[in-house]
């Protein structure tokens, strides 16, 4: 086994909301969670275990996993949700003992090669990359995926690593920005995987980049994962484009018996594509017609004009839109389902004003549920 300790000093009412944060998403992500009294939570996944103490201002995580990489997962894991957890800059303080202190790549980082670029409707512009051992990235549990694009006209590029048990970019060279994305289709027999990018007014560094892109153009790309669906009796699918090419992949996987409906909000009729959905899940397409993306209730709309009888099968919701959409969907959503019954993931995609380094300093609970 490999071990390691994390150390972060933080006010015991701080480092107690971290940890049930931190539960609340792992729990989530089907982790077993054991509260053991005074302070102390045991975290199961799979084959890794943590021992996650608070004493005397110290959150402490005690890690044991079977291999070297599972390490470096778990303490990469450990800074990305620390980082969205923990209160701003108190990162800096974060300490670690044990195995895996040497920097090395961080784990399942790939580079991606722009092997061909084409438009699926006229603001959904499709890339098609080639990459090395895609497989880890295949798996339906796992559709969403952090990219790291490079500066304009970059020279040498500093791709990300662990140092310390930190996630750093390099000090030389041009760094990336991060931003999030979804895995529309990948072969990794081929070695080949496809993201589709919205080409937003307001370009950021993504939309800019696949609007540009041409073959040869490299990127990086890292496991950000999750967004699998739960098996259920009937699922309810609300999103906007930046949802679609999840919405897209999940629909394919479904069992052609599966039942539900989906609600789709893009800018007009020439933003539809065709979906494979089951013959019992009907998607219906919502037009913005000249409003601001972000602007409209259409979703909101959709959801409260449902039908949803006392007796429906158990039920799936995964929303994925805009914040304020998101806000208004989550609150609708909490006084409608079953706590007995049905299950959720409602996220927030984007946020109108915001780019995606403004939108991560928010509080998680503010982006997701
Ligand atoms: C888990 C996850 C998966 C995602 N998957 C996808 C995906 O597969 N395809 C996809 O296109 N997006 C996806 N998104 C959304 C995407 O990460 C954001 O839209 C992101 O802001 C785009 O980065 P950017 O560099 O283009 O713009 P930023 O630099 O982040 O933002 C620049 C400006 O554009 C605005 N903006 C951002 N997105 C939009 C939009 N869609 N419409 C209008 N204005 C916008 C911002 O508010 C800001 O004002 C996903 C988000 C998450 C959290």
């Amino acid at each position: 086994m490999y071990t390691t300790t994390a150390r972060l000093p933080l006010p015991q009412a701080e480092a107690e909301a971290v940890v049930a944060s931190l539960c609340a998403h792992l729990a989530h992500h089907d982790a077993a969670i054991t509260p053991l009294g005074e302070g102390r939570t045991e975290i199961q996944h799979d084959d890794s275990r943590a021992l996650v103490t608070i004493d005397a201002g110290m959150l402490t995580f005690h890690v044991e996993v079977p291999g070297l990489e599972q390490l470096q997962q778990v303490k990469a894991g450990i800074v990305i949700h620390l980082s969205e957890y923990a209160p701003p800059g108190a990162l800096q303080a974060l300490s670690w003992e044990g195995d895996g202190l040497d920097a090395m790549p961080m784990p399942e980082f790939r580079l991606l090669t722009v092997l061909e670029s084409r438009d699926v409707t006229p603001h959904m512009r499709r890339l098609t990359f080639s990459g090395e051992n895609l497989a880890p990235f295949a798996s339906p549990d796992s559709l969403h995926v952090s990219l790291f694009i490079p500066p304009a006209g970059a020279g040498e590029v500093a791709w990300p690593q662990i140092e310390g048990g930190l996630l750093q970019l390099p000090r030389t060279g041009q760094r990336p920005v991060v931003r999030k994305y979804t895995i529309r289709a990948i072969d990794p027999v081929d070695g080949t995987l496809a993201i589709d990018f919205v080409l937003h007014a307001q370009a950021g560094p993504a939309s800019a980049f696949a609007a540009g892109a041409t073959p040869g153009q490299v990127i990086g790309m890292a496991g950000l994962n999750g967004g699998g669906l739960k098996a259920a009796g009937r699922y309810l699918f609300f999103c906007d484009e930046t949802g679609l090419p999840a919405l897209a992949r999940m629909l394919e996987t479904l069992p052609e018996d599966a039942t539900g409906e989906a609600f789709v909000e893009v800018a007009d009729a020439g933003e539809s594509q065709p979906l494979l959905a089951p013959s019992g899940l009907p998607v219906h397409w919502l037009y913005r017609d000249g409003a601001a993306p972000g602007s409209t209730t259409l979703l909101q709309e959709a959801f409260a004009g449902l039908d949803w009888p006392a007796e429906a099968p158990r039920t799936y919701l995964w929303v994925a839109t805009e914040y304020a959409a998101f806000r208004e969907l989550r609150k609708a959503a909490r006084q409608r389902m079953r706590p007995d019954k049905d299950e959720h993931l409602i996220v927030s995609f984007w946020r109108a004003g915001l780019d995606e380094d403004q939108l991560a300093a928010q509080a998680p609970a503010e982006t997701g549920d």
